[in-house]
């Protein structure tokens, strides 16, 4: 499958998985992401017939969007172990889906801007580099690295085994391995709220009718707020804007992933660049990034969000001023009236980056650009994700993976599957608790490296 031509970001395509929406199933997750299409590979695998409910088109939103590191580098304390397992799991899903989606160990690479970051990725190397295999490069082992640069780096933060794969191929083909496994996905399908029976969850209610079931996850990426607040129960969930290109194949110039302050790249396995103006995001203020300011204010006053406002957000958008918050389960909902959430790209911001990458490598110089686009990563206010149960009996959330959902989600996916069913999740997850937003407490903040 071409990478720039096959899988377009909309809805303009087919829908793939159109089964008939069952009366009943075993379990129903709400989002065809990584973390839903993996949640459903893995119950699937227990010999249970999860449904996967789609509004749009399976890794269509951010799971497709994406830059395609699955790193170890930088991570969360509690992030690194599960990530770990994921990076097991990626290639375990590799060997047995039909599709080759192009995951690599090809290491990632974090470039510093200044010293005082150098000395952040030292920080983080002396106390995770043993179980992440992350080790410090000098200067020269850098210029080595990349002889096409000018290298103004004092050293690098460098993990070789960390991975790569293509997410436009890697989601829909993951989804194709739970279908195998006898997963049902429904795509066009917006799921409208939850069916209750004596205080635990007893089904959903779709655009297309019910279905019952007793146990729900909430895998809606940058929807799960407000999914989850028509249900009473509230996350302090925002969505920013990043900007992504895809050149066109060019020569190459490095084989793995990398990235300074407000530029990245990546090798494509088609021979392009995926290139990303890093650190550079867009929030559009809301009613819920308004209401939610108080959890943020350790970021936002701490300068570390590295973020610009702008107002006001696009019509129907998870946090647009308009966007309805609550509705009965016989009308439309904000999740039909925005299949997919395709935020025009900066292209300024995309240009100042391509500007900053033929400057840090004139031998290269700037890269003939073949697509460019957006997606909004869901972000959470200590930029670690929201994964646990729900106090309603039978739900289940796995959301606000905060841009590092791609590489984590299949090992999400598989503690998900043994959450919902009543195994032990293998993992320490209290840092991914819910109730650590009860109140407006100091939160522990993830690595700014
Ligand atoms: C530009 C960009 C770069 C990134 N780079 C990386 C990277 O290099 N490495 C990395 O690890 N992560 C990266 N991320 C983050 C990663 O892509 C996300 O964390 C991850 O894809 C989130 O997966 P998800 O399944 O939670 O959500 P999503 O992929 O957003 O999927 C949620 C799905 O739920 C559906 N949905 C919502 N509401 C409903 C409803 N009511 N009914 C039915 N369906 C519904 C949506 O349509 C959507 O398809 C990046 C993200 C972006 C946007």
């Amino acid at each position: 499958m071409n990478i720039l031509h096959g899988v377009p970001l909309g809805m303009s395509h087919a829908p793939e998985h159109e089964s008939a929406l069952p009366a009943e199933a075993d379990a129903v997750i709400i989002g065809g992401g990584i973390i839903g299409i993996c949640t459903a590979y893995y119950l699937a695998k227990q010999g249970l017939k999860p449904l996967v409910l789609e509004k749009g088109r399976v890794a269509a939103e951010q799971s497709a969007r994406n830059w395609g590191w699955i790193r170890k580098t930088g991570r969360d304390y509690a992030e690194l172990p599960i990530v770990i397992e994921a990076q097991e799991r990626w290639e375990e899903l590799a060997a047995v889906c039909r599709d080759d989606f192009g995951l690599r160990r090809a290491g990632v690479t974090f470039l510093p801007k200044d010293e005082a970051q150098l000395e952040k990725y030292e920080a983080w190397a002396r106390d995770f580099g043993e179980a992440s295999g992350t080790v410090m490069l000098g200067h020269a082992q850098v210029a080595a690295m990349l002889p096409d640069a000018v290298n103004p780096w004092g050293g690098a933060m460098h993990t070789a085994s960390d991975m790569v794969a293509e997410p436009f191929e890697a989601v829909p083909a993951i989804a194709r391995a739970a279908v195998a496994a006898g997963a049902v996905i429904r795509e066009g399908c917006a799921v409208r709220g939850l069916e209750r029976a004596g205080g635990a969850v007893s089904g959903v209610v779709t655009e297309a009718g019910a279905v019952k079931t007793k146990l729900v996850l909430v895998a809606a990426g940058a929807w799960s707020s407000l999914f989850l607040r028509r249900e009473g129960v509230s996350i302090p969930q925002l969505s920013v804007r990043s900007n992504v290109l895809a050149t066109a194949p060019m020569p190459l110039f490095f084989d793995g992933a990398a990235g300074e302050d407000a530029m990245s790249f990546r090798r494509r396995k088609d021979g392009g660049y995926t290139m990303a103006s890093l650190g550079v995001n867009h929030l559009w203020v809301g009613p819920d990034a308004v209401r939610n300011l108080p959890h943020y204010r350790q970021l936002i006053w701490g300068g570390d969000f590295g973020m610009s406002y702008r107002l006001p957000a696009a019509k129907d958008w998870p946090d647009g001023l308009r966007t309805k918050r609550r509705w009965a389960l016989d009308e439309e909902t904000p999740f039909e009236r925005m299949r997919v959430l395709d935020p025009r790209p900066s292209d300024a911001a995309l240009d100042r980056m391509l500007d900053k990458f033929a400057a840090r490598f004139p031998k290269v110089g700037r890269p003939k650009v073949a697509r460019r686009w957006a997606g909004m990563i869901d972000t959470m206010p200590d930029v670690v994700p929201v994964v646990d149960h729900a106090s309603i009996e039978g739900l289940s959330i796995c959301t606000g993976m905060c841009g590092h959902g791609f590489g984590i989600g299949p090992a999400f996916g598989r503690i998900m599957a043994d959450m919902m069913t009543g195994h032990t999740p293998g993992h320490d997850l209290s840092r991914f608790r819910l109730a650590r937003f009860d109140s407006y407490a100091r939160l522990e903040l993830g690595p700014d490296v």
